[in-house]
């Protein structure tokens, strides 16, 4: 007669939910934002914070050409992690994304693209197709951050070739123009040659080219030479320079005052140089060291010397130039001391030509050619970043034994970070914008000083990039911009008054700036005349603005403009090259235009690196495409990823990198979905249990869940993303499912649904889930939203979406300092031991499963005897075997943490078929002869 076993597996509370245990992120989310956007998540949280307290993050601008890049997925990333944070937090943090749409690069590209047999290119031609160009990009890159879980109003959002912003960036314009921070000046500007325009220092690339380094002698005027008590017509300033070239512009020599000079005899001849380079320039020259001094004195003694000049060119008064000036700028760091100066090709040039009256003397061209007046026929028309300009410069020199010496360096050298080609400083008439004028640099740098610099080192990036900057160059000669709006009369007068700016303004707004190209002259009110001498005949300018300035009128055009954000920003948010690009536009502008910062703080982040850290380049095959990370993992692996770095140093990425946050992403996920599983049937309203009535362990669970929850809101206000991410995933992996799951099993699976123990549980775990799921949402987005719409309505509070639900709540009263302390010891010292010994008896297959083991501890210190008497009907539990025994401490009373002495026994007990403890009173209940008492009323309820 065979008795047939009951099947108890029925009885028991396996976790049940539907959200599956794997991903599939990659078809889940597109899914995901479609559902989103047929909800109208978006409007709906608008509608919800409308009225709350507004926070805004201010999105720079990107330039609309090409697909995204990692750098961009991580700055739209991080954006949309503050955002989705700030609106959980109970502010309206409405998200406006713009794009930067003008520029050369969008330009060159279409003249490149210029059909052979298309249209004359007018500059209303080329607009239209960049315009054309820009469009296709934007689309495409809304697509993208749409993809990446980005949210914001995409349906609305900035371009900076839309009428509206053109006006309100007009409105600035207009403001600079009034206060008179706007002047045209023929000044040297960065210049390429190539595209034929003014750059600005953010549009520069350094690189290390090779160049010719010249040392060059100026014969002293004999009146100058005799001063010194030298001989006529053979005494010479030596001069050192890298960019032979400029040497027809030479109108000046540069000295130190307070530098040492002497004159030193070389071949019969006197070279006059600084004292401190002497030894360094002869030993370059290859010549002897220390030749002897003919005669000394301070820089201040050259001042006025003449000398004679290379060649005199189209120089207009030639008889005040050609003289020694003094300089602060000159060093002891290279060279000889006297500087070569030609202010139409240098800045300090330009500075020291302002203040000794000299002429901006500049013989080279906009295509950087020598003009015709240059001074010397076989130089006319020659190329000047062509090496055999230089060569040709030289012959010269050694026709007149002026060439001391000729070497070649390689230095950093600005290129065009478009074309790619060396620049040339050049004294052109453009556009600036003052840093002097109404105390602008001393305004901004006060205001600099206002602002929170979230990277510590921000600020004084920030002001000495102010304190050091000149003048912005505001003007370009392309045709794929934003005009200068502005009137030129024969006089030599430049006209734009209040009227212009009315009458521009109302054209402007309807049909944008494409109008001046059509036909500038209706930007003219009628009967205007020049304010100089009253002529009637003003012409338009050809200049368009630095798309920097487009950019940096952003927070007026669009901040200030719109109803639903506010001036200043909270928050600018960018890569760290933004110092010297967009911060400092933006800055410019605001300080210059309303007297104050566009934004309250400011956070830059680093470059994506590879994981050796090497810049990541297409051909280097290291780069990582955001867009296959998409579709081969999802956006909440990529998202994972640029929350996980500590974004203001270099971030890395690699295959590697990737799979070790899909792994993290995985056990995370885990945890989501046993909690999920765990808490099914729990009835919030219902089943959860007062605080006093929770099981120790249950009460320390929600003690940890409450300080890590501090730590990640902590770490979120000062955007120190990483650190939440690390605190979510070490409770995630330890807390919970290295505890929780562990030691909760047979009370979650095997007591009777609504038991105490049960309910304390579960009423933990609950808030656990909670805020999990709310602490991921603005990190990943599409898992968060998956976890919640596994949850009943009830538990979410009848919230149709966890990005319409608030961030966790603290709630100080879970807090429990004397529970930490004795649970830190119990897991974190006794557990360790235990199981550890378990897992040793399990090798020596002396048990099967932990339930078969019976545990005695013996502590040898009082304390821990005291604390774990105090637990003794839960150390079972929390060990996971059928029973712990204690016996007395041992008489010494060692400082020892863990229990000196722990023994484990095989159980003599009978085992229960439904929950597989050792138990002695299996077998004594009628009717259920497999099983234990507590399984016996547990299915019987
Ligand atoms: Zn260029
Ligand atoms: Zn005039
Ligand atoms: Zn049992």
């Amino acid at each position: 007669m065979t008795e047939e076993k009951p099947d108890y597996s029925k009885t028991v509370l396996l976790p049940r939910t539907d959200f599956p245990l794997k991903a599939g992120l990659a078809e889940r989310e597109p899914k995901q934002l479609k559902a989103w956007e047929e909800q109208g998540i978006y409007k709906k949280l608008r509608a919800l914070r409308k009225g709350a307290p507004k926070w805004i993050l201010h999105d720079g601008p990107p330039f609309a050409n090409g697909d995204i890049h990692m750098g961009t997925a991580l700055n739209k990333t991080l954006k949309d992690v503050s955002v989705r944070y700030k609106s959980m937090r109970g502010f309206d943090a409405p998200y406006v994304p713009g794009w930067d749409c003008h520029g050369m690069p969008i330009e060159f590209k279409v003249l490149k693209d210029w059909p052979k047999d298309g249209p004359a290119k007018t500059p209303s031609e080329i607009r239209k197709r960049c315009r054309a160009e820009a469009e296709k990009w934007v689309a495409r890159q809304k697509e993208e951050f749409k993809r990446l879980g980005v949210w914001g109003d995409f349906d609305a959002p900035y371009m900076t070739m839309s009428k509206e912003f053109e006006a309100h960036q007009l409105d600035a314009y207009w403001e600079l123009v009034r206060k008179g921070q706007i002047y045209r000046d023929l000044k040297p500007v960065y210049w390429c040659t190539h595209d034929q325009t003014a750059l600005a220092e953010a549009e520069l690339e350094y690189q290390d080219a090779l160049s010719d380094a010249v040392h060059v002698k100026f014969e002293l005027a004999a009146s100058s030479a005799e001063k010194l008590g030298l001989a006529p017509g053979k005494s010479f300033f030596l001069i050192w320079t890298t960019t032979p070239w400029t040497l027809p512009a030479n109108i000046a020599i540069a000295a130190n005052a307070d530098f040492d000079y002497a004159a030193y005899a070389v071949e019969g001849e006197a070279w006059v140089l600084a004292k401190g380079l002497a030894a360094k320039a002869f030993s370059l020259m290859n010549r002897e060291e220390a030749p002897a001094v003919l005669w000394e004195g301070k820089g201040r003694e050259l001042e006025g010397l003449s000398y004679q000049p290379f060649l005199l060119g189209g120089l207009k008064d030639p008889a005040k130039h050609h003289r020694v000036a003094l300089a602060p700028y000159v060093t002891l760091d290279a060279g000889t001391g006297l500087v070569h100066t030609a202010p139409g090709h240098g800045a300090d040039d330009y500075v020291t030509g302002m203040r000794y009256g000299l002429e901006v003397y500049c013989p080279v061209d906009g295509a950087g050619r020598y003009v015709d007046s240059v001074g010397e026929d076989r130089l006319k028309g020659l190329k000047v970043s062509d090496p055999n300009t230089n060569l040709a410069v030289m012959a010269l020199l050694t026709e007149r034994g002026m060439l001391a010496h000729h070497e070649k360096l390689s230095h950093s050298y600005p290129h065009c970070w478009r074309c790619k080609h060396p620049i040339i400083f050049r004294a052109t008439e453009q556009w600036f914008m003052s840093l002097e004028k109404n105390g602008l640099r001393e305004k901004t740098l006060a205001e600099v000083a206002k602002v929170q610099w979230v990277n510590a080192w921000g600020a004084d990036r920030m002001a000495n990039m102010m304190k050091d900057r000149a003048d912005w160059c505001i003007s370009r000669q392309r045709s794929w911009g934003v005009p200068i709006y502005m009137f030129y009369c024969a006089c030599g007068n430049w006209h734009f008054d209040e009227a212009c700016y009315k009458q521009a303004r109302g054209i402007v707004e309807k049909e944008g700036s494409d109008a001046w190209f059509v036909d500038a002259r209706r930007f003219l009110p009628a009967g205007a005349r020049c304010s100089q001498c009253g002529s009637a005949d003003l012409k338009p300018g050809t200049d368009t603005i630095d798309v920097w300035f487009d950019s940096g009128s952003s927070h007026l055009a669009v901040l200030e403009a719109r109803p639903e954000l506010q001036w200043p920003a909270d928050l600018y948010l960018e890569g760290s090259d933004q110092y010297r690009g967009w911060f400092q536009s933006s800055m410019l502008v605001a300080v210059g235009a309303r007297g104050a910062a566009p934004y309250k703080a400011v956070a830059s982040h680093g470059w994506v690196l590879d994981a050796k850290g090497h810049a990541m380049h297409k051909s280097a095959g290291n780069a990582i495409d955001p867009l296959q990370v998409m579709k081969a993992y999802g956006a909440d692996i990529i998202r994972l990823w640029a929350a996980s770095q500590d974004f203001m140093d270099d971030d890395r990425i690699s295959e590697d990198i990737l799979k070790r946050q899909a792994e993290s992403y995985r056990k995370l996920r885990n945890t989501l979905r046993w909690l999920l599983g765990s808490l099914e049937g729990f009835e919030p309203a219902h089943d959860s249990l007062a605080i006093e009535d929770l099981k120790p362990i249950d009460r320390w669970l929600l003690a940890e869940a409450e300080a890590m929850l501090g730590r990640v809101g902590k770490a979120m206000d000062s955007l120190s993303y990483y650190q939440a991410v690390s605190e979510l995933l070490q409770f995630s992996s330890t807390q919970l499912s290295g505890l929780a799951v562990d030691i909760h099993k047979d009370t979650l699976y095997t007591l009777a649904r609504r038991d105490p123990a049960r309910l304390s549980a579960q009423t933990a775990l609950y808030r656990c889930l909670q805020v999990l799921v709310r602490c991921l949402a603005p990190i990943l987005p599409f898992t968060a939203e998956e976890a919640w719409s596994a949850m009943p309505a009830a538990w979410r509070g009848g919230v149709e979406s966890v990005h319409l639900a608030s961030w966790p709540e603290a709630q100080p009263g879970l807090a429990d300092a004397g529970l930490a302390e004795d649970f830190s010891l119990l897991f974190g010292a006794v557990r360790p031991v235990v199981t550890k010994q378990l897992e040793e008896e399990r090798a020596a297959k002396r048990i099967g499963h932990p339930y078969d083991a019976e545990v005695v501890l013996a502590p040898h210190s009082k304390a821990l005897y005291k604390l774990l008497s105090r637990h003794e009907q839960s150390l079972a539990q929390y060990f996971v075997v059928s029973k712990v025994s204690l016996e007395p401490a041992a008489p010494r009373d060692g400082k020892e943490l863990a229990p000196e002495e722990v023994r484990i026994t095989v159980s003599q007990q009978p085992k229960c078929e439904r929950c597989w403890r050792h138990i002695e009173d299996v077998g004594s209940h009628a009717g259920h002869p497999g099983l234990c008492g507590r399984c016996v009323q547990a299915i019987a309820q």
